[in-house]
């Protein structure tokens, strides 16, 4: 889906049909990190992410990358506990989602979790 290294960008999304993986549900920090972003990426992409923890870091990928919020990313990697807990969500990538602004994954904030349906799974992951 988002091409490879399409120069204009091209159509990335299918209508927001998004495979759940670690990376929509605790999204991802950049190379500087700071801030939570949530990616674009293809299901191999995905795959990747989970299985290395970063993308484009160790074997130089077919990036950039690119976030909801529009920026394009050489570099990805799935945020520790620490950063999870405590970065603040990209804002646009907030709007893109659909999700509201504040702080950590959605994966670990009380309103995110209810509107990406987790709320019934019940709190005990970490
Ligand atoms: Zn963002």
């Amino acid at each position: 889906m988002a091409g490879r290294h399409a120069p204009g960008g091209g159509p990335v999304t299918d209508g927001g049909a998004v495979t759940r993986g670690l990376h929509d549900l605790d999204w991802v920090i950049t190379l500087d990190g700071g801030r939570l972003h949530h990616a674009v990426l293809t299901d191999r992409q995905a795959e990747d992410l989970e299985y290395d923890g970063t993308l484009g870091v160790e074997v130089p990928h077919d990036g950039p990358f690119r976030l909801d919020c529009g920026r394009l990313v050489d570099g990805l990697s799935i945020p520790g506990v620490f950063s999870r807990m405590s970065l603040p969500r990209c804002r646009r990538c907030c709007t893109v989602n659909g999700l509201p602004q504040g702080i950590g994954s959605p994966k670990n904030d009380g309103e995110c979790r209810k509107i990406l349906g987790l709320e019934d799974r019940d709190g005990s992951s970490s």
